[in-house]
């Protein structure tokens, strides 16, 4: 659920960062086009007015031109009277591009061909010619038409170079207009002609013309910039007027060069804001989709990881039997609960069935799995939402509790295992009833975390030291680790660390303990026990540490090491005459028994000594034979046919049957003392016990009654038939120089 909506979360910012990214780079990209069509409107609006002041310009100059060339005409001509000159100026202004030519004398009297007695003498143009400088009029009312237009003077020189008059010629401003018909900005814009005083003299024929622009000294233009104040300053340029509505102007100046004239030209500022809008449109078309295509891919690729990550996480953290989290994901959120913002105590219970292995065999794999699955649903039921489990391995499970007390944990695991073990019978199938005759068991370790920094390693093997503990009680309970545990593993550590070097040391000791016959009292055997002499410790017995080397495997060195100094003493005994009638037995650990080169190893030590395999008993603990019947039947024919003699040891603890003694050649039986001293006030268990005693008579097996200690029990055992008799009664182990002796004060042999 919170997966999920971490999906949804990350998709909606991921929607919301396009988006943003998609504006940015949009407005970012709009104002640069912006900034780019402006720059360019406003140089193509200044280039056409520039490049129309060009045209205009050479127009004005070529009058001029004309009209000089004209009067250098007439100076060379002098002597023209005034009618041949008015014919003289009617032919000449038919070819020109003037209206109207006139000669004017000093006096300002003017003649052409079309009018008479005007004096021109009021006229600027006319005095500056006078004053034989060549001008163009500003534009004002004709005297002769009575149009508006410009008037062209040059002065006439006589031979002397003396100013005779004044020859005048106008053009009437629709000429200049036609100058000004141009084509701008895809006609958007328009030109006009624009006098020294910044009047508009005339302007083309257009559809965008405002009338409002007459005189641009009154155009209000931005940032309070004025016509007169930018033309002084700048040659040329481009303003934009100021307007409260939409309809703002470009107006670009380039000068003629003539009379402080100007040509403008103008284009509504809405033209650019039209083709910014139609780009506008364009390009958040062009964001959009590629938002939404951005987002269609960002969706996709965060859908394919979390589909990736989703099958990673089930591979690294589903457990594939009970679909429920596994270790990984347990380890994860083990040390998150660890952490400081975790205020809450906890601690971590394992927990199994007992011989899952037999299950597994009894009710097959499928059943098993269900059980597991089944436990898994319990365990979770019954979990609050701070507290997790896991499947470890096979069928141990982690589980972390709050802790409250221990009794509370205790209460808790009690009433989960009830529960596991209540409905077990809905979960397998198949079975026809045989489930009721199968008790299962299950067993948990549980281990206080007092220190949160401890790892899980050592707290799991902490509460599976305490399960150990319940391990073989027969019955579904669990037990807290201690001190008095934690003690014992570092013992066992100590131990471990150590072991090579004692035996290296020779620190491991030989001791025999006599075993008698029971007919004549005397030793005929003993049985060879290790003790540690530890340097620091003292005697350490081997119920301390052979367990522990059965779990590290160092027990074969030591069952090697103690066969070694049993066939030792054999030969160095035999040397001085001490012949035992039986065997020095030795007991060879389980972890063994899978060794293929045991018999050659066993035989070549006692090849080595020079002694008879015969002289030798093997002693094997009877569990070991219901553990892997086929592989123990096999070893000890194998041990048997080299000579050795056979023991099943502490015989009657667990499940012995007579059937597979049968199979099995042995030579001794040694009755646990456990199993002797229960059957004391048990009628019905010693007749079994004198039956088993006979029927080994008769399959010629010896019987040996262990750990006798009172003279009761000694009479007792002898009654019911047993052939030789072990315990403190008679002697307690003893070392090797000790039996040496007491065979020889003894006389015993
Ligand atoms: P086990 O083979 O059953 O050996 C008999 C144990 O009973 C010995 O304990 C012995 O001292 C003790 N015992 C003998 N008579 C009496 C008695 O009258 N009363 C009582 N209470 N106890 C008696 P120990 O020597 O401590 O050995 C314990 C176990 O350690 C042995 O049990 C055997 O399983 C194992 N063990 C001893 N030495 C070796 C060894 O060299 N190799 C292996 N693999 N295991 C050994
Ligand atoms: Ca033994
Ligand atoms: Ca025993």
């Amino acid at each position: 659920m919170k997966r999920k909506r971490n999906y949804t979360l990350k998709v909606v910012a991921a929607f919301f960062v396009t988006i943003v990214f998609a504006l940015i780079c949009s407005f970012t990209y709009l104002d640069y086009m912006r900034n780019i069509l402006n720059n360019d409107t406003k140089e193509r609006l200044l280039e056409v007015a520039d490049r129309t002041t060009d045209t205009m310009k050479i127009k004005l100059q070529s009058g001029i031109t004309e009209l000089k060339n004209l009067s250098t005409a007439i100076s060379l001509k002098s002597g023209y009277n005034t009618e041949e000159m008015k014919d003289v100026l009617y032919n000449y202004v038919k070819e020109s591009s003037f209206q109207r030519i006139e000669l004017i004398d000093p006096n300002g009297d003017g003649y052409s061909n079309d009018f008479k007695d005007i004096n021109f003498s009021d006229r600027e143009y006319f005095q500056k010619a006078m004053n034989g400088e060549v001008n163009i009029s500003n534009f004002m009312q004709e005297k002769v038409s009575a149009e508006i237009g410009s008037t062209f003077a040059v002065p006439i020189f006589n031979e002397n170079n003396e100013v005779i008059g004044v020859l005048a010629a106008s053009k009437e401003v629709s000429e200049f207009k036609k100058l000004l018909d141009v084509n701008i900005l895809g006609g958007e814009g328009y030109l006009a002609l624009v006098d020294s005083s910044g009047a508009i003299i005339t302007s083309q024929n257009h559809k965008n013309y405002d009338s409002g622009i007459t005189d641009l000294r009154e155009v209000k233009f931005e940032n309070n910039n004025t016509f007169v104040d930018c033309s002084r300053k700048f040659e040329k340029g481009v303003l934009k007027t100021q307007s409260s509505s939409n309809d703002s102007k470009y107006i670009a100046y380039a000068p003629i060069g003539i009379n402080n004239w100007y040509i403008i030209s103008i284009v509504p500022a809405s033209i650019i804001e039209k083709n910014i809008t139609s780009l506008n449109n364009i390009s958040s078309l062009m964001w959009i989709s590629m938002s939404i295509l951005l987002l269609i891919i960002v969706t996709y690729i965060i859908y394919s990881k979390r589909k990736a990550d989703n099958k990673l996480e089930k591979i690294a953290f589903v457990d594939s039997v009970t679909n429920d989290p596994n270790y990984n994901s347990f380890f994860y959120d083990f040390n998150k609960r660890m952490s400081k913002e975790y205020k809450n105590s906890y601690a971590l219970v394992t927990l199994d069935i007992d011989k899952f292995k037999v299950v597994n065999d009894v009710f097959g794999y499928e059943n098993g799995d269900d059980i597991l699955r089944h436990m898994a649903f319990v365990i979770c039921e019954n979990l609050t939402q701070n507290e997790i489990y896991a499947r470890h391995s096979a069928d141990n499970f982690l589980i972390l509790l709050e802790y409250i007390d221990e009794d509370s944990m205790l209460n808790r695991m009690d009433s989960m295992t009830i529960e596991i073990l209540n409905n077990l019978d809905k979960v397998i199938k198949n079975m026809s009833g045989r489930i009721y005759s199968y008790k299962f068991i299950l067993n948990y370790g549980i281990c206080i975390i007092d220190d949160k920094k401890d790892p899980l390693d050592l707290i799991v093997d902490r509460a599976n030291l305490a399960k150990k503990r319940v391990k073989g009680s027969h019955k579904t309970t669990g037990a807290i680790y201690t001190k008095d545990l934690r003690e014992k593993m570092l013992m066992e550590k100590e131990l471990e660390n150590y072991m090579d070097k004692a035996l290296r040391e020779k620190q491991f000791k030989v001791y025999f303990q006599p075993e008698v016959s029971f007919k004549t009292g005397k030793i005929i055997g003993a049985e060879a026990l290790v003790r540690w002499y530890h340097p620091e410790k003292g005697i350490i017995y081997p119920d301390k540490f052979i367990p522990l080397f059965e779990k590290n495997q160092f027990i074969k060195k030591l069952d090697y090491y103690m066969f070694n100094e049993v066939a030792f003493y054999i030969q160095k005994w035999e040397s001085e005459g001490i012949v035992l009638p039986k065997t020095l037995s030795i007991n060879l650990s389980r972890v063994h028994l899978s060794d293929l080169d045991l018999v050659d190893e066993l035989l070549k030590i006692v090849k080595d000594h020079n002694v008879e395999p015969s002289k030798i008993g093997i002693e094997l603990t009877e569990s070991a034979f219901f553990e892997d019947t086929d592989l123990i039947i096999n070893v000890m024919e194998r041990l048997k046919n080299a000579g050795f003699k056979i023991y099943i040891d502490d015989f009657g603890s667990g499940y012995s049957s007579l059937n597979t003694l049968k199979d099995l050649k042995v030579d001794y039986l040694k009755f646990d003392r456990g199993f002797l001293t229960n059957l004391e006030d048990n009628k019905k268990g010693q007749a079994i016990l004198h039956n088993l005693v006979n029927m080994a008579r008769d399959i010629s097996i010896c019987t040996v009654a262990e750990g006798v200690e009172t003279v009761a029990q000694a009479n007792f055992l002898s009654e019911k038939g047993f052939d030789i008799a072990q315990g403190y009664y008679y002697y307690k182990p003893m070392t090797a120089k000790e039996l040496r002796d007491k065979l020889i004060n003894d006389e015993n042999i």
